[in-house]
């Protein structure tokens, strides 16, 4: 298993994990910025981590991974080769989550769940309706990074590589302004 420190090294080589001084989409601030998307870039380091997080779901029985599209699309594929089992994602369609381009699952198959970043858990749990709708049984969802503080209740097992807290302050409270850091705006949403 890696430990957090080896995760850790490979967020920041990445440039998952940016250290410095943020102002995030909600306005708040914060020391530290998280774009999980960015390992994707890495195949060998994204086969790394979903090697870890995959072999928490050894002996299972399961024969389908299951992930939200765009972000989990890639790492469904790489779940699911370490398990032995298909890749599918879902799409929303109108709005709603469903399984597209004639993906399916078989009643009573095992399926596993993936995203990259759970906060509150909305886009897993409907990931995990989808997998109800063809009487397949959702085993756990599998996520690199927890959000929730390990509070996100998705109604299955989670798994995490790694739980992170970001601390933000309200700008008027901010630590790092008080020192007078530069702030800087990363350019995509936060997750
Ligand atoms: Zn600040």
């Amino acid at each position: 298993m890696l430990e957090r420190e080896e995760i850790m090294a490979i967020f920041r080589r990445t440039g998952v994990l940016w250290e410095g001084h943020f102002v995030l989409t909600s306005g708040l601030h914060s020391g530290r910025y998280l774009q999980c998307a960015r390992v994707q870039q890495f195949p060998e380091e994204n086969a790394l981590l979903c090697r870890d997080l995959a072999a928490r779901f050894k002996d299972q029985g399961i024969t389908a991974v299951v992930g939200p599209a765009i972000g989990a699309i890639i790492m469904s594929y790489e779940m699911a080769r370490n398990l032995g089992a298909r890749a599918l994602f879902t799409e929303r369609e109108n709005g709603v989550m469903t399984l597209r381009r004639s993906f399916t699952l078989e009643p009573g198959e095992r399926v596993l769940v993936v995203e990259d970043v759970i906060t509150t858990g909305g886009s897993v749990k409907e990931v995990i309706e989808v997998v109800k709708q063809y009487n397949a049984v959702p085993v756990g969802a599998g996520v690199l990074v927890d959000r929730s503080g390990g509070r996100a209740d998705v109604g299955v097992p989670v798994q995490s590589l790694i739980t992170f807290d970001i601390e933000t302050y309200k700008p008027e409270d901010c630590p790092l302004c008080r020192q007078g850091l530069p702030v800087v705006k990363p350019g995509s949403r936060q997750q």
